[in-house]
């Protein structure tokens, strides 16, 4: 981005100083900032994480968009590359990562697998989608979606970054969206503790059908 391009919009430069003076918010410095040195976080899950390895490697090279330093550390990264089937074993160590990353952070889901199950949608040990459990910034298709779907997913969470503003951002504000995700639990079957009052009222209301079934009489047999 130049100087010119950092100038808000109706701040006018004189032309003797323009390329040297910038007229702009607080909102453009800070997105300016974010948008260049988003670094995600260094972790694959399936076959997507070879496409994107490949947009890290020289050919690609995402340094181009200041998102080189890939960290193996959830407290320095602030974007988390959803690349790869989404098990049921892993969401519980996927929410706890996504937990320990600093805000504002930010979910990409890559590929076919993580937006939905993919292939393995209708398998026992498969989550549809890592969305069911964090909430997704941008979704990329493809089984595996291209190094260069990769990069046009990333440019458009740049542009996403680029149209926040401080006093509506939602990581600066008080409410229910500072609060940690519950992490999963799994024990015969994933269960969502967000969903334990509905799950508890299914239960119940099942058990009550059966109650009612029970105390119908039986039909009479005939001779
Ligand atoms: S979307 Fe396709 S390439 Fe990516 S993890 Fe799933 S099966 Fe593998």
């Amino acid at each position: 981005m130049t100087t010119s391009e950092l100038n808000s919009p109706g701040y006018d430069v004189p032309p003797e100083m323009q390329g040297q003076v910038s007229v702009t918010t607080l909102d453009r410095i800070f997105n300016f900032g974010q948008r260049w040195s988003l670094w995600p976080m260094m972790f694959g899950l399936a076959c997507c994480a070879i496409e994107m390895m490949a947009t890290a490697a020289s050919r690609y090279d995402l340094a181009r968009f200041g998102m080189e330093v890939m960290r193996p550390s959830p407290r320095q990264s602030d974007v988390m590359i959803v690349a790869g089937t989404v098990t049921k074993k892993m969401v519980p160590a996927i929410v706890r990562l996504y937990n320990q990353m600093p805000e504002p952070k930010y979910v990409v889901s890559m590929g076919a697998c993580a937006s939905g199950g993919g292939p393995f949608k209708e398998g026992y040990n498969v989550v549809a989608g890592i969305d069911k459990f964090l909430p997704v910034d941008v979704y990329i298709p493809g089984c595996p979606p291209t190094p260069q779907a990769l990069l046009a997913g990333l440019i458009k969470l740049q542009e996403k970054v680029d149209r926040q503003t401080r006093s509506q951002n939602r990581w600066y504000q008080k409410g229910p969206d500072q609060v940690s995700i519950p992490i999963p639990i799994l024990g015969p079957d994933l269960i969502d503790p967000r969903r334990i009052p509905e799950i508890k009222k299914t239960i119940a209301d099942a058990a009550r059908q059966a109650e009612a079934q029970a105390a119908q009489p039986a039909p009479e047999q005939s001779a």
